[in-house]
């Protein structure tokens, strides 16, 4: 019998057009392993909300591999050190894996790769971002001129299906428990609000197939958050339990102009290309001069933010955006915009608090897509609105009609009208059980825009 071959599952927990996945099958039995590897320097610890997502999306992979009699080995600890362990276990010389551009990732495969025949395959992302070379070689640091160069090499290779043909070892093959792992919360359990979410590959099929037929209306839906106007792709994106190839395609075939889309689908073959290149960026500013900003610290910065989080900062658009992130474990685009940019310069704290507050609340925690957004927020990145412009939130929330969705993530404010909602506060209605605002606008403002003066 031909020995196996390892796939080493991370972020990209498929069986279709799952390229490594694929060149196992082809070279013989197959097995797979995922390693919880939650100490690996440098690496960020998966999230709360990312290890419920996890435990089910293991469970959907480890079903369907089964069904075609490939085993899903779990280990924990060190990766490089459990699957050379494994490796010898099972006798098998190749281990296949999905590239990734994660810091933490890229050292373990630069470890592996010296201890095994480590194969590395596309289908994260679009296209590799160091392929994609500016006119004198160099790597694009901003979104515009990346995605026209990117768009170019489009559309990717038609997604292959899931392999027909797989087999595995024979012999019984040592695994953790998943359910040892203890990766559902249970003391309190605070995951019931996401229970609409389907992790794993059908159900990343299912809302790709359900969003479809949106497409052409996506370009003003994207912004209404009390509208389904997006693809609620990101937590199956990240998790790699469909291809980006394959979204693409699908939605290429969708009516009407597609293109806003596949550009947003674009931003994170981006946000892989700056950490590839700019690997601490979640912890470091993109803009050096932002490392003296006078950031607020303190009991009263940790009280501010600590309402922010809660959603009692007597902004409507602002509160029900974190409590639909606690209780949802995501949030609509256009309010993660909003609230980021709140806590940032209505409450002016540092970026990083609240990019580690959203790490560990969303489902679809991403380090590429998480740290590039909130420095294009906060003005401090590469590629982003300068500091100056501060979102109005009272403003934003009628101006994309947000009354329902308040309604749904404050219910103390439900009753209120569609012109009071949105400000309850000056339309001298607010709730004795809502709060009252944290800070006016104007004067949140103005402290702002005085503390980033000392810095630019
Ligand atoms: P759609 O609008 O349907 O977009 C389709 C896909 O394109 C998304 O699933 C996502 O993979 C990608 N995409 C869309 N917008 C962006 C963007 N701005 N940057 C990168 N990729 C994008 N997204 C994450 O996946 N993980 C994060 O940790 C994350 N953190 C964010 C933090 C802040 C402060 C902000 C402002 C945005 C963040 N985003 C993050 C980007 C964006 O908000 C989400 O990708 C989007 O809301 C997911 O919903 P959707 O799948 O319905 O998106």
């Amino acid at each position: 019998m031909t020995t196996p071959s390892i796939v080493w599952f991370r972020q990209d927990l498929r069986l279709a057009d799952q390229p490594a996945l694929a060149a196992a099958a082809h070279d013989g039995p197959v097995v797979g392993v995922y390693v919880l590897d939650d100490d690996a320097p440098g690496a960020w610890k998966i999230g709360g909300a990312q290890r419920w997502w996890l435990h089910h999306s293991l469970t959907a992979l480890a079903a369907d591999l089964k069904k075609q009699g490939v085993p899903l080995i779990l280990r924990r600890g060190d990766a490089v050190a459990e699957i050379a362990k494994l490796a010898k276990e099972v006798g098998a010389e190749t281990v296949h894996a999905v590239h990734h551009y994660e810091p933490w990732w890229k050292t373990a495969e630069d470890a592996l790769g010296k201890a095994l025949t480590l194969k590395l395959h596309g289908g994260m992302l679009l296209d590799d971002p160091d392929s994609i070379r500016t006119g004198s070689g160099g790597r694009y640091r901003m979104f515009t001129a990346f995605w026209k160069a990117l768009r170019e090499r489009m559309p990717p290779p038609e997604p292959i299906a899931a392999p027909r043909n797989l087999s595995g070892p024979s012999g019984k093959i040592a695994s953790d428990d998943l359910a040892d792992w203890k990766l559902l919360p249970t003391t309190p359990d605070w995951s019931p609000g996401f229970a609409d979410w389907k992790p794993g590959e059908a159900g990343a099929h299912a809302a790709l197939k359900a969003f479809v037929p949106k497409v052409g209306a996506y370009d003003i839906a994207r912004n209404l958050p009390s509208e389904e106007g997006t693809s609620r792709l990101s937590p199956h994106l990240h998790h790699g339990e469909v291809s980006p190839a394959a979204v693409w395609h699908a939605v290429a075939k969708g009516k009407g102009d597609t293109e806003p889309y596949l550009r947003e689908v674009g931003w994170r073959d981006f946000t892989s290309n700056v950490i590839d290149i700019l690997p601490g960026y979640a912890d470091a500013n993109g803009r050096n001069a932002y490392d003296a900003m006078p950031w607020r610290e303190g009991k009263d910065a940790d009280a501010d933010f600590k309402a922010w989080t809660e959603g009692r900062t007597g902004y409507p658009l602002v509160d029900a955006g974190m409590r639909q992130l606690w209780t949802h474990g995501w949030m609509h685009n256009r309010v993660r915009m909003v609230a980021a940019s709140f806590m940032i310069k209505h409450l002016l704290l540092d970026w990083r608090r609240g990019e580690a507050w959203y790490w560990d609340c969303l489902i679809d925690a991403d380090y590429g897509n998480n740290s590039v957004n909130w420095q294009w927020v906060a003005g401090t990145g590469i590629d982003s609105n300068p500091f100056g412009r501060i979102m109005a939130p009272l403003t934003q929330s009628p101006k994309f009609e947000a009354a329902d969705y308040i309604r749904t993530w404050v219910p103390e404010l439900a009753g209120l009208s569609d012109g009071a909602i949105h400000d309850p506060e000056e339309a001298g209605c607010r709730p004795d059980d809502y709060p009252e605002k944290i800070i006016g606008h104007r004067e949140a403002r103005e402290r702002a825009l005085q503390a980033v003066k000392k810095v630019t």
